[in-house]
C-alpha cells in the first residue's frame, strides 16, 4: 500500500485509466490506513474533474492537471484517515434533493428516506381540511427531513385543498441552522420558520399546536463502538446518555404538550431500540404505536398517535 501512496503523492501525471487502477487496488487492500469505498474514491475524483460519471468510462486517456492531482491526493489522504465524502464535496442527496453538508451536521442517511416517507403517507392518508396546518422538526441538522417534507407538501399533489403547511424546524446547534437555512433556499423550499432550540425550549408557547412532530435524534449508546468509526460527524448528534434512549424520551414524553389530539409523532432510533421506543410512546399516551423498518431490514421509525381527547 505505501507504495500506492507514495506514486500517488509525488504528482506524477496520471491518467483517469491509471487512477481507476490505483483507487481499485486502494478499495480492495485491506492493510490500507482505515479502507475507501470504491464509489467514494471515483465520485470523488468526478468531483474533483468536475465530470459526469460517463467520463471515467469515455475518456480514460485524460490526463489530470497537476492541480487536479494534487487536489485528488489531498482527498484520498483525508478519507483514509477517516473524513466522509460528503464533507470533501460539501454535498449528500437526500430524497432526490441535494443538500449541503459540513463538519457542524450529520450526513443525511437513506435510512432517514423511510421516516420522510411513513410521515408523507400518514399526511396523504388524512382526510384533507383546509386551513393552515403545522409540522415540527427537531433536531434538524442539515434540514434534510424538514426541507425533504416542505418540498413534498408544497407540490401540486399534496395541495388539492386548501391546506397549507408550515413547517417549524428547530436546532441547538446555530452552525447547523445556517446549513439548513441554505438548503431550503437551494431547493426552492420557502415555508419553513427556524429557530435555534433545545427540542422544545425555543417554541413560543407550551400549546398543542402541531398536527406533526418528527424528529432524528442522536440516539447511538455512548459506549457504542460503532462511534469509533464516526469521528468526523459532530457527536452531539449522533450519541445520548441513557442506552442512546435519553433524547427520545424526553421528545416523546414532552410532544403530547404540543400535539394536537390525533396528531403524528414519528421518531428515527436504532436498530435494537424499537421495543424500548414503542414502550416510551405507549407510556406517554400515544395509540397505534408501531415501528416500520429500514431499507436493510432493521427497525429504524416508529410511529404513534396522540391520544385523542386529551388536548
Ligand atoms: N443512523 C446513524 C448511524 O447509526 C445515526 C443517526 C443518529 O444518531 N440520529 O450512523
Amino acid at each position: 500500500m505505501t507504495k500506492i501512496r507514495a506514486d500517488m503523492m509525488t504528482g506524477t501525471p496520471k491518467t483517469i485509466k491509471q487512477i481507476k487502477q490505483d483507487i481499485q487496488k486502494i478499495a480492495n487492500d485491506d492493510t490500507v490506513n482505515g479502507s475507501v469505498p470504491l464509489f467514494w474514491l471515483s465520485d470523488w475524483l468526478l468531483h474533483v474533474i468536475d465530470k459526469p460519471a460517463i467520463f471515467l468510462i469515455t475518456d480514460e486517456n485524460y490526463q489530470l492537471t497537476e492541480d487536479e492531482l494534487s487536489r485528488f491526493n489531498v482527498g484520498l489522504h483525508k478519507m483514509q484517515h477517516g473524513t466522509p465524502l460528503a464533507y470533501l464535496t460539501g454535498q449528500q442527496a437526500f430524497w432526490s434533493l441535494d443538500f449541503k453538508v459540513n463538519e457542524h451536521t450529520l450526513i443525511p442517511r437513506p435510512d432517514t428516506e423511510v421516516l420522510v416517507e411513513q410521515t408523507l403517507n400518514w399526511i396523504k392518508s388524512q382526510p384533507s381540511s383546509d386551513g393552515q396546518k403545522r409540522l415540527l422538526d427537531l433536531g434538524t441538522g442539515s434540514g434534510c427531513i424538514a426541507v425533504s417534507l416542505a418540498y413534498e407538501l408544497q407540490q401540486e399533489s399534496m395541495s388539492k385543498t386548501a391546506e397549507r403547511w408550515q413547517v417549524v424546524a428547530v436546532d441547538l446547534s446555530a452552525e447547523a441552522l445556517k446549513v439548513a437555512e441554505y438548503n431550503a433556499a437551494i431547493n426552492g423550499v420557502a415555508d419553513i420558520h427556524f429557530i435555534q432550540s433545545s427540542w422544545y425550549d425555543g417554541l413560543a408557547v407550551e400549546e398543542p399546536s402541531f398536527d406533526v412532530i418528527v424528529s432524528n435524534p442522536p440516539y447511538i449508546d455512548e459506549s457504542d463502538e460503532h462511534l469509533a468509526r464516526l469521528t468526523a460527524e459532530p457527536i452531539s448528534a449522533l450519541s445520548a446518555p441513557n442506552h442512546g434512549l435519553a433524547d427520545i424520551e424526553y421528545i416523546v414524553q414532552q410532544a403530547p404538550s404540543y400535539l394536537h389530539a390525533g396528531g403524528l409523532l414519528v421518531i428515527e432510533h436504532g436498530f435494537a431500540q424499537g421495543i424500548a421506543v414503542r414502550q416510551v410512546l405507549t407510556e406517554s399516551g400515544f395509540t397505534e404505536v408501531r415501528t416500520v423498518k429500514d431499507f436493510g431490514g432493521n427497525d429504524r421509525v416508529t410511529l404513534g398517535h396522540n391520544r385523542l381527547g386529551q388536548n
